[in-house]
Parts: C-alpha cells; structure tokens; sequence
C-alpha cells in the first residue's frame, strides 16, 4: 500500500496531522493503534498555562517568546513563534469548521472545571462547559447539580465542596435514568426542580444543545472522570473527516516494525495487514508518551519501543524521578530526539524522512506547564505541512 505519508498512532497528534496533509492533497494513511489521551480528556484542550520556570502564563500567544529564551528543545521553540500564532489560530477555525464548537482562544486561557471542582486554566472547553475568566468566581450565585443515580464516573459532592467554598449555594439533585431516557425527560427534571439560577449536569449527557433550549435556565456541563465522551466524540469527528478527504484509517491496528535503506524508513508493517507493507514518502510517528506506550521505562532506561529512536533523558536513574510525587518529575520532559523540523534522530544521526509529533517529543511537561493538547495538535498540524 503506497501513500505519500503514513502516520503512525491515531492520537491527537497523528489525526491532526493526517488532516493538515490530506488538505494539502496528499495521499494519507494512519495506522491508529488502540484507544487515544482522548479518552481521558477533560473536554477541554491546553495549550500554555505555564513558562518551563513556573511562571503563569495566561496569555499564551504573549508567553511564547519568553518560553523559546527558556527552553531549546520545547516543541513549541522548534515551531517558532510565528508558527505557534498560525497553528494555534488553524486549530480554532479547524474544530469551528468541523463542527466542534469550542469557546477560548489562544489570546487567554479561561478556566475549566475539574472532575473534582478545582479550577484550572485551559485554552478550548467545548461549547456548554462551565467556563469562567478567573478561577474564583462562578457565574451564578446558586446551582443545582443534576446526575444519573449510580453513574460512578462524577463526584458531584467533591464538586459541591470546592463551590460552597467560593460563596456559592450548591445542591446535589440525583435522578433515575436508563439507556432509553429521552432528553426531554431529564429537561422536564431539571424544569420541575428549579430551586437555583442554574443547572449543571456532567458531560456525559447526549444531545446537550437540546437540553440546554428545553431547560429554562442556564444549564453548564461538567467534566467527568474517564471514558470521556467528549474526547471520544472529538475522535470521532476528526476520523470522520480524514476519511471523508480520502484518508485511510487502519483502526486498532499496530505498527510493528519499518525496513530501512540508510536513515530512511522504505516499508512499516502492523500487525493485522501481515507481510502487506506500507509504503510513504514520509513517515510521522505520533505514537504517544508513557501513557500511549510510545515511550517506555525499562530497568537501563526510557525507550522509544518501535524504532529505537535516540531518548533524551537523564543516565543518572536516580535522577529521573523525584521521590516526593506530588513535585516536578524530570522523566516528563524526557522523550524522542528530533531535529529543529521535527525529524527523529537514530544511533544520533538525523533520520530522512521519519518526522515526530505529539506526547512524544523531548523537551516539555504536560503537567507542570499545561501544553499538552497544544503540543500535540500544533506539532500535529505543523509536521503535517511540510510535506
Ligand atoms: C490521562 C491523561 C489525560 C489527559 N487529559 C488532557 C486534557 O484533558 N487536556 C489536555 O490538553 N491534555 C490532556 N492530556 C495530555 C495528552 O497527552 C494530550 O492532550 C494528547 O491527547 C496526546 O495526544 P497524542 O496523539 O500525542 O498521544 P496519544 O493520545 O497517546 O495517542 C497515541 C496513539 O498512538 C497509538 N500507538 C502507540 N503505539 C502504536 C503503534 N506501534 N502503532 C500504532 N499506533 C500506536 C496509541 O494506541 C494511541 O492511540 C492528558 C494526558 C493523559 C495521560
């Protein structure tokens, strides 16, 4: 099977990127592995809430020139800065054409609810979700939660907690539903308990636009812990539209192993197409960090399992874990060596047509700076342009 670029890992990272080349024309395919980061996510997306120093950045387009002084290696540094504004901007009009509707802007980050009533900054919360501008005002003075009897995943007291702390009245308003409860019912709820300004029901809700013109008051969504489904709906639109533009999505399949001609990949196999070879021009690998398996932690140290690719991380094992594990962890900035246009380095040499995007890249902390999501889409979208 021949294309012009074969995307290996069906993640953020490797879905955006397959989009940024389909539109450009070119023959595409993505081998998606198993389930992606966005099955955990929050339904919000980051894209800088912090400086690699610690300093808060809350307007990330104005932050960014300070984060190149500070760190070499970022991947936001190696897109530059005019590249961050253009991608951050694509990625908006991106989600808004598909049909992802999505509030913020990279101009400043707002905040998000957590699945536990903290607030944390973020740059796009889909539609619907409470979004607020500082972290400790809430948009009303009085709400109503309302959630599925027995639905395990939301913790509506954890929420109550932290919101009865900023001064607002919460409660907590259970309620039966099934498989075949139709919106209109749970709207009827909602209606008939109207004891507060406004209603929050957690982001697991079908057809929450319906809700939100059948309730006659302002009804938020909130985060849930994992599966989340609106990550996973976020998946499903991206996929929806590679194929639509031609793609080929080859789902729950796994790269296996590549031949190489020099530092260049020829073929990559996976495992259900067999001896069948991929055949691409360029290759992206977009597999992941420790939690997509595209890095791995063994005894001599952190490895890329597929290709052997060169890791930057610490000899020293015991500095690459800080004991006290609430802290700064050093192995989070560990990950896959590449040049400044995002090509792999192998046995320390710079690799022809092997290019790198998302979770797995060296040189940044998804926990401690809140990039996560912004280093996958723009490093998705920006690696699937050059070609
Ligand atoms: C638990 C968790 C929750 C997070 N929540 C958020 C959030 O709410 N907001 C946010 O901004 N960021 C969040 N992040 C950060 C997250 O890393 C990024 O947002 C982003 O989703 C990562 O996308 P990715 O495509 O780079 O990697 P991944 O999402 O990890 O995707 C990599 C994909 O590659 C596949 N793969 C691996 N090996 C192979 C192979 N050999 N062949 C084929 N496929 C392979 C994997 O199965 C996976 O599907 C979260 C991270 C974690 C770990």
């Amino acid at each position: 099977m021949t294309y012009d670029v074969v995307i290996i890992g069906g993640g953020l990272a490797g879905l955006t990127c397959a989009l940024s080349t389909l539109q450009k024309g070119k023959r595409c395919a993505v081998i998606a592995g198993e389930s992606s980061m966005l099955s955990f996510s929050s339904g919000s997306l980051d894209l800088l809430n912090a400086l690699p120093d610690g300093t808060p950045a809350s307007e990330p387009l104005k932050a960014i020139d300070t984060l190149k002084q500070q760190s070499e290696t970022h991947p936001y540094t190696k897109i530059g800065v005019k590249s961050f504004i253009e991608k951050a901007a694509q990625a908006e009009m991106m989600l808004n054409e598909l049909g992802c509707k999505m509030q913020g802007s990279s101009l400043k980050n707002h905040y998000r609810t957590t699945p536990v009533g903290l607030a944390k900054p973020a740059w796009l919360s889909f539609d619907g979700m409470l979004a607020t501008e500082t972290p400790d005002k809430l948009p009303f003075n009085s709400v109503q939660i309302f959630y599925p009897m027995g639905f395990l995943d939301f913790y509506p007291r954890f929420i109550a907690e932290e919101w009865i702390k900023k001064g607002v009245q919460v409660e907590t308003v259970p309620f039966f539903m099934s498989k075949i409860t139709r919106i209109q019912r749970i709207a009827r709820i909602i209606n008939k308990n109207n004891n507060a300004e406004a209603a929050a029901v957690p982001a697991c809700i079908e057809q929450f636009d319906k809700l939100r013109e059948l309730v006659n008051r302002p009804v938020y969504m909130l985060a849930t812990m994992p599966p989340s489904a609106l990550g996973l709906n976020l998946e499903k639109i991206l996929r929806r539209k590679i194929i639509e533009l031609g793609g080929d999505i080859f789902t729950e399949d796994k790269a296996v192993k590549a031949e190489w001609e020099g530092n260049k990949i020829k073929t990559v196999y996976s495992q259900k197409m067999g001896n069948i070879p991929f055949r691409g021009e360029k290759i992206v690998l977009a597999t992941g960090g420790f939690a997509g398996r595209g890095l791995k932690a063994t005894r001599t140290g952190i490895v890329e399992p597929l290709f052997n690719l060169d890791i930057e991380q610490d000899d020293n094992r015991e500095n690459r874990v800080n004991t006290q594990v609430l802290q700064k962890q050093p192995y989070m900035y560990f990950g896959i060596k590449t040049d400044n246009s995002f090509r792999a380095v192998k046995n320390g040499n710079v690799t022809d047509n092997l290019y790198v995007a998302g979770a797995g890249l060296e040189g940044f902390n998804p926990a401690e700076e809140g990039c996560g999501a912004g280093v996958s889409v723009l490093t998705g979208l920006y690696v699937g342009e050059m070609f």
